[in-house]
């Protein structure tokens, strides 16, 4: 053997290279160094290394001075692909932080954060791009006329002389490479280095002037600009907070620092970025997923480099490289969508406060509607709460009216009550937005003559009739099938559709007021591109009268002229399997109430229910969510649930429902023996929808009075698992500080 023959490695005090590699273990990996390596790298460049049979792509997070891979098993690394770090040491080290929090496998949780080019080895560090533009043959060219999409793209290219990038290409629609390919091989178009674009630069537009209590607040926060402290920036909807964050983020640039602004998926529309940039007068970049790759790189570069000095970004912005941060703000910190439900499952709010504390700057989380989570960090004095009582405009919040809909006569989901007043409201010349969380025709198709119900054959779940698309559709799993003509079981026509959805709501509305402009928003009226930002024009211009909506339309739209809103369903969140059932409800219900009666017009807010005595309602009805939180709060405490308690959630899932239930067995006997006081093991037990997507799921539920122990117990349990047989037998993960409990 001739690795027997080969001379003794010299032994320094740096040997081996810890790699984070992009694998579902938890571990990092060590190897040598290359062949012929100089001085190590610094952490943070990324290097090729042996993975497997494969060679991958890496981030090099440590040099260590011992391994315990035996020396027969350590491979090299075979090329360092940066010469400087591309993640910068904080960075790096917060999403090590993370990766151990959230007990997710680090590798996969540092390259993650990665560009994509950079994730794939490709060149880094340069901050222009390429694009392309017309040769002079291209500019007298006369394409084939057949050839629609190169004619459509040299069109694009003669009205950008100095290159059009990948973004503006791509804007013209599908299908742009090829064409673009063939027209780089005739000569009419050649690729150019693009200058960056020229940063906005102008006069800040004025905003009104602060009332008292936005003044206290950002005096508040000017008094602890240079440090950390954590803000809950507490403010009825429309009483100015983003008037704060302007006036905070005004004072950041103003220090020459950078500021990152979260805010959620929905909430992040090209019109927040406008109003940061005309009130700051200068550029602000968007960070989202919707972005082309290119152009996700361009900003994740620039805020590395400083070059942005305002991000407004979804969940994964608080993994961005920041080279002068001076604040963090988190807006609707309530909002599910900053918890990441698969993968990474981290929390971008909390996250958002570790980073904040180790980069010893401010943050602020702001909502309406505050989670229990910080209102439990007010209380404890942890947070130091700034709030705006009441609404700029002076217009009072909108009396709440609770309409019991038993035994009463009810039209399309509709009762009498409720649609009297939208008749009013439309003479009157006032919109009407009525929210149901529930898209589709129906959520039930039933047979009339054997009763059986259109199911999900992978899921334990109805179907929902679309009726529009004449399809049933699982939402869970996104099954889809033709809606049948007959029952699927006896063969009957008589089916009938059971129960609301936006859908059915708009036929009826339409059939009503015939006359009215109606405009429905949901997941499917708004899949295609623009489409959701036309149908906000629509009611913005008045167009619209009517508006239906999804709990899309819950947050961060302005309708000056919205007078009436009607809750169609409010006992959704009455009795839910999950506690947080009646946090989200009330939430929603303040959150979607709040758009009615914003500008001068008084509003009118009702709530259909069929628990009108329930005491969740006649609080919000009360208009006091602070007094909701607190009885939740209390009742939180009481039943001993978060945030007084800490959990974390261990899901597995097979194609059988043996393997998923020995695999928690397994879990839970181990954890029983590493158990110390203060830790309770729950399960395990089947998920509430148990078969979902054809696999078969279950959950142990681990609680702890506090983070460390639960911590302590991940750490100690985690090793364990991984070498369980059964762990390959099933798919499991672990979900801590878990938002849903299935
Ligand atoms: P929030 O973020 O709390 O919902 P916004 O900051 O969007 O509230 O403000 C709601 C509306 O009130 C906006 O139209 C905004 O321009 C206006 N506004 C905010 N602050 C003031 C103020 N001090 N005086 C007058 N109007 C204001
Ligand atoms: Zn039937
Ligand atoms: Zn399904």
């Amino acid at each position: 053997m001739w690795i027997k023959n080969r001379p003794p490695e010299p032994v320094s005090a740096a040997t081996f290279w810890r790699v984070a590699v992009p694998s579902p273990l938890h571990r990092y990996f060590d190897y040598l160094a290359p062949i012929g390596a100089a001085a190590a790298p610094r952490p943070g460049v990324r290097v090729r290394v042996p993975f497997g049979r494969r060679h991958v792509v890496g981030l090099l997070v440590d040099l260590a001075t011992a391994t315990d891979v035996p020396a027969a098993r350590l491979r090299r690394v075979r090329d360092v692909l940066d010469g400087e770090p591309v993640v910068p040491a904080e960075l790096l080290s917060f999403a090590r932080w993370a990766a151990t929090y959230y007990r997710h496998p680090p590798g996969d949780a540092l390259t993650g954060l990665l560009p994509k080019a950079l994730r794939e080895g490709r060149a880094s560090a340069s901050s222009t791009e390429s694009g392309w533009r017309l040769t002079p043959e291209g500019r007298v060219a006369s394409p084939d006329p057949r050839a629609r999409r190169q004619a459509e793209l040299l069109q694009l290219m003669a009205a950008h002389p100095a290159g059009a990038s990948a973004a503006d290409l791509a804007a013209t629609g599908e299908g742009w490479r090829a064409p673009l390919k063939r027209l780089l091989e005739r000569d009419w178009v050649e690729s150019v280095e693009l200058a960056p674009a020229a940063p906005i630069r102008r006069e800040p537009e004025p905003g009104p002037p602060l009332t008292a209590a936005q003044n206290e607040a950002v005096e508040a926060l000017r008094a602890k600009a240079d440090s950390f402290s954590a803000f809950l920036l507490d403010g009825v909807t429309g009483s100015g907070k983003t008037e704060v964050y302007l006036a905070a983020v005004a004072d950041v640039l103003a220090a020459g620092k950078q500021a990152l602004v979260l805010a959620p998926e929905i909430a992040l529309g090209p019109q927040l970025v406008e109003r940061f940039e005309r009130r700051l007068g200068t550029s602000v970049s968007a960070y989202h997923s919707g972005l082309a790759d290119g152009e996700r790189e361009r900003v994740w570069r620039a805020a590395r480099d400083g070059d942005a000095g305002v991000i407004i970004g979804t969940r994964s912005a608080i993994f961005l490289p920041l080279a002068r941060p001076g604040l963090i703000v988190c807006d609707e910190e309530h909002d599910a969508s900053y918890k990441q439900q698969d993968g990474f499952r981290y929390s971008a709010r909390d996250l958002a406060m570790v980073r904040a504390q180790r980069l010893d700057i401010p943050v602020i989380l702001g909502s309406a509607t505050p989670s229990l989570e910080s209102l439990h960090n007010v209380n404890r004095g942890r947070y130091q709460r700034l709030r705006l009582p009441e609404r700029t405009n002076a217009a009072a919040h909108p009396p709440f009216r609770i309409v019991d809909v038993r035994s009463q006569p009810v039209q399309g989901g509709l009762s009498a009550r409720l649609l009297a007043a939208v008749a009013t409201h439309l003479e009157a010349g006032g919109q009407t937005l009525l929210f149901l969380n529930r898209r589709g025709f129906a959520p039930v198709l039933r047979c009339h003559d054997c009763g059986a119900i259109a199911e999900c054959r992978r899921c334990d779940a109805r179907m929902t009739v679309h009726r529009r698309r004449g399809r049933l559709i699982c939402h869970h799993c996104g099954a889809e099938r033709p809606a049948p003509n007959q029952c699927e079981h006896c063969g009957s026509p008589e089916l009938a559709p059971l129960g609301q959805g936006t859908e059915r709501l708009e036929d009826t509305l339409r059939e009503r007021f015939p006359s009215a402009g109606i405009v429905r928003i949901d997941r499917d009226s708004t899949r295609r591109k623009g489409a959701m930002e036309n149908l906000l024009d629509d009611v913005r211009s008045g167009r619209g009268h009517i508006l239906i909506g999804t709990q899309m339309v819950a947050k961060g739209h302005d309708f000056p002229n919205l007078t009436l809103v009607g809750i169609i369903d409010a006992d959704q969140g009455l009795y839910g399997v999950d506690f947080r059932a009646a946090e989200r409800m009330a939430q929603l219900i303040v959150q979607v109430s709040g758009r009615a009666g914003r500008a001068e017009k008084p509003g009118e807010v009702i709530i259909q229910t069929h628990h009108p005595e329930h005491p969740l309602l006649a609080q919000i009805a009360g208009g006091d969510y602070g007094s909701f939180a607190e009885a939740a709060l209390s009742e939180r405490h009481a039943a001993a649930l978060p945030p007084f308690t800490h959990l974390a959630l261990i899901r597995a899932e097979a194609a059988k429902p043996e393997a998923p239930q020995d695999f928690l067995d397994e879990v839970r006997a181990m954890a029983e023996q590493q158990k110390q006081g203060g830790l309770e093991i729950l399960g395990p037990a089947p998920a509430p929808m148990l078969r979902r997507q054809g696999r078969y799921r279950f959950q142990l539920l681990l609680q702890a009075d506090s983070r460390g122990n639960l911590q302590n117990l991940l750490a100690a349990l985690l090793p364990e698992i991984e070498l369980l047989k059964d762990a390959r037998r099933v798919r499991w993960s672990i979900d801590v500080d878990p938002l849903e409990m299935f």
